[in-house]
């Protein structure tokens, strides 16, 4: 499944990385363990490790690798954190917050995309992964509140109902619509009624859109 050769590209796309200012060891780590070419179809392997996002099912997108790092940076990731993502796509970036110790729940919904990566995450090793086939606008109120939450498609605002499931201290990192790109906000949920938030550049997302499918 994996070998020499993916490590090897994958530890040239890490240091892509690090060129383009990815800064934390840990991140770098996580992304040189999870075998990215086992999230594309055969045929397009040979893309997996190039610093680019990636047609998947459903007409989604696997992020981009610097994309999923920045995000990942921005949630500050602690082993033993609860994280809740939003868009869990081909599973690629739940597995990243997976091994950097996290406990890790992702809703994605397109049932098919949904049953088609949990099947996958099994079968590679991350079925610690709890995902869910649901609107990530209401969040999972029966596992909340959550350490840290990720959206990681285009939110056209900030879901209430994820502020409220988010810890005192929590951080939400999420993508907001600003004309034909998103700006990367870190809200920081200082108490209940104090939003800290900081714009963390420009990026582009798919959708997230309401309902299922
Ligand atoms: N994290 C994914 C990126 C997938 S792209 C990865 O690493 O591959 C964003 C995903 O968000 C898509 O699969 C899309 O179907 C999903 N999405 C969009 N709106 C959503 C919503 N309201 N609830 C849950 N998932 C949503």
């Amino acid at each position: 499944m994996d070998s020499y050769r993916h490590k090897g590209l994958r530890a040239q796309l890490v240091a892509e990385l690090k060129q383009k200012g990815i800064r934390s060891q840990k991140v770098l780590d996580a992304i040189m363990a999870v075998p990215r070419h086992l999230f594309l179809d055969k045929a397009f392997e040979e893309w997996a490790y190039k610093d680019n996002a990636f047609p998947i099912d459903c007409e989604q997108t696997i992020s981009q690798p610097y994309t999923v790092a920045v995000q990942t940076e921005l949630l500050d990731v602690q082993p033993k954190d609860k994280i809740l993502e939003i868009g869990l796509g081909s599973g690629y970036q739940a597995c990243v917050l997976l091994e950097l110790g996290a406990k890790v729940y992702s809703i994605e919904r397109h049932k098919q995309l949904h049953d088609k990566t949990a099947l996958r995450l099994k079968k590679i090793g991350y079925g610690a992964i709890r995902t869910f086939y649901g609107d990530g606008f209401l969040g999972l109120e029966r596992f909340a509140p959550f350490d840290k939450i990720l959206i990681t498609a285009a939110a056209p605002e900030i879901p209430q109902a994820l502020i409220n499931q988010l810890k005192i201290g929590g951080i939400l990192v999420v993508p907001l619509n600003q004309g034909s790109n998103q700006k990367m906000i870190r809200l920081i949920k200082q108490d209940e009624n104090k939003l800290v938030k900081e714009k963390h550049g420009d990026f582009r997302f798919v959708p997230m859109l309401k309902g299922t499918e």
